[in-house]
């Protein structure tokens, strides 16, 4: 059965949970070391021991306040920690220290670039959005119940602590996406605005970026919201648009159906490609939170968030925007230069050492690049090709020294060795011949040699031009610059 989706609107709010980057925790001095020993890195604060009182580090509260710049938000100056009181067993407390009523920012908004994407996920037509951002708050993170590679886990529970007071910055939106695909364009757009100010490591696969989606549809025009589930564990930005649009297509079909859909929490199992009811961890949520006793409130002053600001890079929209303008680059190709901050940089260095053909290092950069980086699981500022040879490399190729086929091999060298494009070339003999006395001489033996071609190609038969570059390519063993000799060959077959 085809699915009648025009009919319905998709309802989609996002939580997004970040970890900021500092080397301590929120509210002790533990270390937030991703993969340490269980329980290693663990003090009476943060194991929540009687009488520990917690100290807030400030370091989280200047990286949260670059994540809310970041994004474009406003910083309140006074804000309020908050007790989220809840039992479960990573938290052993009892409470988790959040902020509710007074958050760090709230209210805000964000413009983002989204794009519907065809079968084969290509994204056609980038436009921008605006995202209503409820809040970014500032909190400490739970604990991790483990459930797999320990002795007897079919009978026993265990605990591990070290996550218990990392510091987080949530950020909440309104209900705005229409499509999963606004949804993973939106997330796609945090993650990069918190790496590229050094807020977060936003890396997926470490936890250390985490998102949950609230999800329903509604028949077009219902002005009421229809049963929405959440989404939670989504280890992937691909994962979550996934599991959006399994969902979508779930409530869509048992609506029509005339079922109901029951308002839950459900997890993505990325092997079944399907999702599944999450065990419960407590039904009614009333967290009865209350301000922090333990805790003055978290003032900022003004002069602090202008010091910020200053300290912050020029932002990715700014700079694609920019890139598009200096550089004559399209969006897409200015957006995929400035996915990373670090491509972003390794472009611009690229381009000066080039003597400045910016459109061609964009090509270089984005295609030849970008795949051996890829192959090679690396980031820009990792590259064995340091920006200033690729310029290089480019700049040889503009002044015809070696052609743009054989580049690519020399790149593919450098990449794998780390020798500079002037050594490669030397090493491989490639230095491409443009001087035209040179040049000339060939072409004069290769016309001497062939008579009958000549007298052929003079009484009109034009075709046999193509058999002259290649005798003259030939006797100059592909060293030839192709440009100078379709040029003299030209001149010299026409007396
Ligand atoms: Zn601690």
């Amino acid at each position: 059965m085809k699915l009648e989706t025009n009919n319905w609107e998709t309802i989609i709010g996002l939580e997004v949970h970040a970890q900021l980057s500092t080397v301590s925790k929120i509210f002790c001095g533990c270390a937030t070391r991703f993969g340490d020993e269980p329980n290693s890195n663990t003090c009476p604060v943060c194991l929540g021991l009687p009488g520990a009182l917690p100290v807030l580090n400030w370091r989280a509260v200047e990286l949260g306040a670059r994540a809310a710049l970041a994004l474009g938000l406003h910083i309140n100056e006074r804000s309020i920690f908050a007790r989220k009181n809840y039992f479960y067993p990573d938290l052993p407390k009892g409470y988790q220290i959040s902020q509710f009523d007074q958050p760090f920012s709230a209210n805000g908004t964000l413009e983002i670039m989204t794009a519907e994407r065809d079968e084969a996920g290509h994204a056609r037509d980038w436009k921008p959005m605006t995202v209503g951002i409820t809040r970014l708050h500032l909190e400490e993170d739970a604990g991790k119940n483990v459930h797999e590679g320990m002795p007897d886990v079919d009978r026993f529970s265990y605990v591990d602590l070290n996550r218990s007071g990392v510091p987080l910055a949530e950020i909440v939106t309104e209900p705005d996406f229409r499509s999963s695909w606004e949804a993973y364009d939106y997330v796609n757009h945090v993650r990069r605005a918190l790496q590229w100010v050094g807020a977060s490591d936003a890396d997926m696969e470490k936890g250390n970026l985490r998102c949950e989606a609230n999800v329903s549809v509604r028949r077009k025009g219902d002005p009421i919201f229809g049963t929405k589930v959440e989404l939670k564990n989504l280890n992937s930005v691909r994962f979550m648009q996934k599991a959006i649009e399994f969902e979508v297509e779930r409530h869509i079909k048992t609506l029509e159906a005339g079922g109901h859909l029951v308002q839950e929490t459900l997890l993505w199992d990325e092997r079944l490609n399907e999702t599944r009811p999450m065990r419960s961890k407590e039904e009614a949520h009333d967290y009865r939170y209350f301000p922090e006793p333990d805790l003055p409130p978290l003032v900022v002053t003004s002069e602090f968030i202008d010091a910020v600001r200053t300290s912050m890079p020029e932002l990715p929209g700014p700079r694609a925007a920019r890139f598009s303008e200096q550089y004559g680059l399209s969006y897409a190709d200015a957006s995929q230069l400035t996915a990373e901050r670090s491509l972003a940089d390794y472009y611009e260095a690229a381009v000066e050492a080039s003597g400045g053909n910016a459109r061609s290092t964009a090509n270089w950069v984005r295609s030849e690049l970008l795949r051996e980086l890829e192959n090679a699981g690396l980031s820009a500022d990792k590259s064995p090709v340091a920006p200033a040879e690729l310029g290089a490399l480019v700049s040889m190729i503009d002044e015809g020294k070696i052609s743009g086929k054989q580049g690519k091999d020399v790149l593919v060298e450098m990449f794998s060795t780390g020798k500079s494009a002037a050594a490669v070339i030397e090493e491989r003999g490639l230095v491409q011949v443009s001087d035209t006395g040179e040049i000339d001489r060939v072409i004069d033996e290769v016309i001497a040699g062939n008579p009958n071609q000549l007298e052929q190609y003079r009484s009109g038969k034009e075709a046999l031009f193509g058999f002259f570059v290649g005798q003259v390519m030939k006797a100059s063993k592909g060293k030839a610059n192709p440009k100078v000799v379709n040029e003299r060959l030209r001149e010299k077959l026409k007396s």
